[in-house]
């Protein structure tokens, strides 16, 4: 590698960014990733020392789940001297779980770890792939002082960057595919890319990397309607070896205050079940408390999601259950910001 150029470690995990049309069936499936690189020549003209690694299989991101998490940090782990970057290429599918997970998982990590992806093949000739590529390079390539500029798992697409644990997958053609409802951009690529440095992640760079690879999945995600029945709420509460719920409520932090809703809860929370209140709007914030359909869930020690993500508080619950943290702290802990994923 080049002595003074930023290095950039690239790691292929798959998604449409390397995948390839069957002729006869015309469905999508990945391809080699060397062949990835051979379709983009432009990367050679970047000032920066490119090294690849790809899954064995690469898969469609909708078959992500923590076993593969935990591959793609000891992959960051492994390498994590020998690299002031990296750059993973993703499905867009379950890239916001993805940046979240990492994010809880890299504690102190003070070197940018981006995700991107595409909504085209990089190969198809209105592709948002190149793009999307040659600028996460160039982000995580960004040094001052010799020192990495960006400090946090971020996710970039179609010319924003953003905090990873913030984002959600809003729109499924549109190549403006993600958003960040509740946390500023990190950055803007136009003619310069600029950077929103006061919105940056500024971690304890006294402290050594940490890396978590302990996720407890026994946790369930239920979303509130009206019409929702007790006996359904009931039985998914009593799943054999749960331990934790996000509870996706209405507008802020709001559900039912009727004895059918509040009293199988109340028996779940009594069974060291942690419940987490998040809202179903895309944006704002749970403030239990505010209207009378949100006091009974405060009373009987709902923890509040603030203004995190479904994705966020999933993988957060995942993480804080696999650190086995007490379930007296559990509330306090699971209500503070660990890596900016809630305000
Ligand atoms: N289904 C694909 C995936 O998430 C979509 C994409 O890559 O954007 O892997």
């Amino acid at each position: 590698m080049e002595s003074n150029n930023p290095n950039i470690l690239l790691i292929y995990t798959g998604g449409t960014i390397g995948m390839v049309k069957n002729p006869n069936t015309g469905a999508l499936k990945s391809f080699d990733f060397n062949n990835l690189l051979k379709r983009i020549p432009e990367l050679k003209l970047l000032t920066c020392n490119i090294e690849t690694v790809a899954f064995d299989e690469p898969i469609d991101s909708s078959n992500m789940n923590p076993n593969y998490w935990v591959q793609l940090v000891t992959i960051i782990e492994d390498n994590y001297n020998n690299y002031d970057g990296f750059v993973v290429l993703h499905g867009s599918d379950t890239m916001s779980y993805t940046a979240s997970a990492l994010s809880f998982m890299l504690e102190n990590l003070a070197k940018p770890v981006i995700l991107t992806g595409s909504q085209l093949p990089i190969g198809d000739l209105r592709t948002d792939a190149k793009e999307n590529l040659i600028t996460s390079i160039q982000m995580a390539s960004l040094l001052y002082r010799n020192r990495p500029v960006i400090r946090e798992v971020c996710l970039y697409f179609e010319y924003k960057l953003y905090r990873g644990n913030r984002t959600t997958k809003i729109n499924a053609e549109h190549f403006e595919a993600f958003e960040s409802l509740n946390y500023p951009h990190l950055a803007e690529s136009g003619v310069h890319i600029k950077l929103n440095s006061e919105a940056l992640f500024s971690p304890n760079t006294r402290k050594k990397l940490v890396v978590h690879k302990a996720f407890d999945t026994n946790i369930a995600l239920i979303k509130l309607f009206p019409g929702i029945s007790g006996a359904i709420l009931e039985s998914l509460l009593k799943t054999p070896n749960l331990k934790g719920v996000v509870l996706e409520t209405y507008g802020a932090g709001n559900a039912s205050n009727e004895d059918w809703f509040i009293q199988p809860l109340k028996e779940a929370i009594k069974n060291n079940i942690h419940i987490i209140n998040v809202t179903q709007c895309s944006g704002g914030s749970v403030n239990m408390g505010q209207y009378e359909t949100s006091s009974q869930l405060k009373n009987i020690g709902v923890i509040s999601g603030k203004d995190i993500t479904t994705e966020a508080a999933i993988t957060k619950l995942m993480y804080l259950l696999g650190e086995e943290i007490s379930s007296k702290t559990f509330k306090t802990v699971f209500e503070t910001s660990l890596r900016g994923e809630l305000t």
